[in-house]
């Protein structure tokens, strides 16, 4: 089989690789569509995201879908030609935050297409994986197998969304419009809110915003004074979903979120200490929290895509064949032309 290699920054290779070995309880999955992530987008660039460095060739993808090839002696409920959704990530199941429900705490977790733990977890951008049982969603109706690949950051939205609490009549502000911050908004909407306000560096991501539902969008790279008398006028925004990873976007959501209100952490932060206007979140007992990856919500992401209960489809702006991978990942780097690049295997 073919599957994309990353072996150090910029140097991708489609490789000829023997097909992997898969255990009873797993099932080898024919891949067939797979998007890329920012940090996918990291590893591809610069060799790493964050603390997580490539120490040796890495198969990178968590955001992928295909058809069951194969099914091991123990598997139970899938049979070849099965269309799932994959879930990338394989938790403990054991360790006190799995029993407590919240899987993606787990101190064991492993997740595909990661270099966070040595020897490296291979992703999904290949012709073939092999996957737990446990890990495939099957999905019914003739959905693109791009869309069902959306099921994993969808996922991320869902859980961020979940982390605020009911958001039922809420007034909701997501910093940062790359396709998380789209879904969040997506997620937010579903989930409720009454007004949805959004923020980029740039005007396309924010224009496409605006055409999925958003009641309002700032430009900030000029400066968030725009953004701020917004806040004012409403009496700052009951929920800020900080979406854009930059430092000055978590700044401007504590300016922008009223007393007792909700700012949740979705955006990966640069490495290091942050300035936060930590005195903000005293005076005005804004709780701040965190949202990474995904719990117990992947199923229910699936679900909303079979339906359409939210619809991904603009989000969806490129597609590329395997044999163009590095120039897919190149196209999802231009954030002024695309939100969410697919790769099709
Ligand atoms: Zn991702
Ligand atoms: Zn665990």
């Amino acid at each position: 089989m073919h599957a994309c290699v990353l072996h150090a920054a910029r140097d991708l290779r489609i490789e000829t690789r023997d097909l992997p070995p898969s255990a009873p309880h797993e099932v080898r999955l024919r891949v067939r569509a797979g998007g890329i992530c920012g940090s996918d987008l990291h590893y591809f660039f610069h060799g790493r995201v964050g603390d997580f460095v490539i120490r040796e060739p890495l198969v990178p993808g968590h955001e992928f879908a295909g058809e069951v090839a194969e099914v091991g002696a123990a598997v139970q409920r899938l049979a070849p030609g099965m269309r799932v959704c994959v879930n990338p990530s394989r938790n403990c199941g054991a360790c006190p935050r799995c029993r407590e429900g919240r899987p993606n705490l787990c101190e064991r977790v492993f997740f595909m297409g990661s270099a966070s733990k040595f020897p490296h977890m291979h992703g999904g951008f290949a012709e073939f994986t092999t996957v737990a049982e446990g890990q495939c969603f099957p999905v019914s109706a003739d959905l693109p197998f791009a869309e069902m690949a959306m099921a994993e950051p969808l996922s991320v939205a869902l859980h961020a969304a979940h982390r605020a609490g009911n958001l039922m009549g809420q007034k909701v502000l997501v910093t940062g419009a790359g396709p998380i911050g789209q879904l969040v908004m997506l997620a937010a909407r579903r989930g409720g809110a009454a007004h949805l306000a959004i923020t980029d560096m740039i005007d396309p991501p924010l224009a496409a915003a605006r055409a999925m539902g958003a009641d309002a969008s700032f430009n900030v790279a000029e400066g968030t004074g725009a953004l701020q008398e917004a806040a004012a006028a409403i009496g700052g925004y009951d929920v800020v979903f900080e979406a854009s990873g930059a430092n000055a976007a978590l700044n401007a959501g504590l300016l922008a979120v009223r007393a007792g209100g909700i700012v949740v952490q979705v955006g990966s932060l640069p490495g290091g200490e942050t300035p936060v206007m930590a005195n903000r979140i005293m005076a005005r007992e804004i709780d701040l929290r965190g949202a990474f990856r995904f719990g117990e919500v992947f199923a229910d992401a699936v679900t909303c895509l079979e339906r359409r209960l939210i619809d991904i489809r603009p989000l969806l702006t490129a597609k590329f064949p395997m044999a163009q991978a590095s120039a897919a990942f190149d196209a999802a780097r231009d954030r002024a032309t695309n939100l969410k690049v697919v790769i099709e295997f």
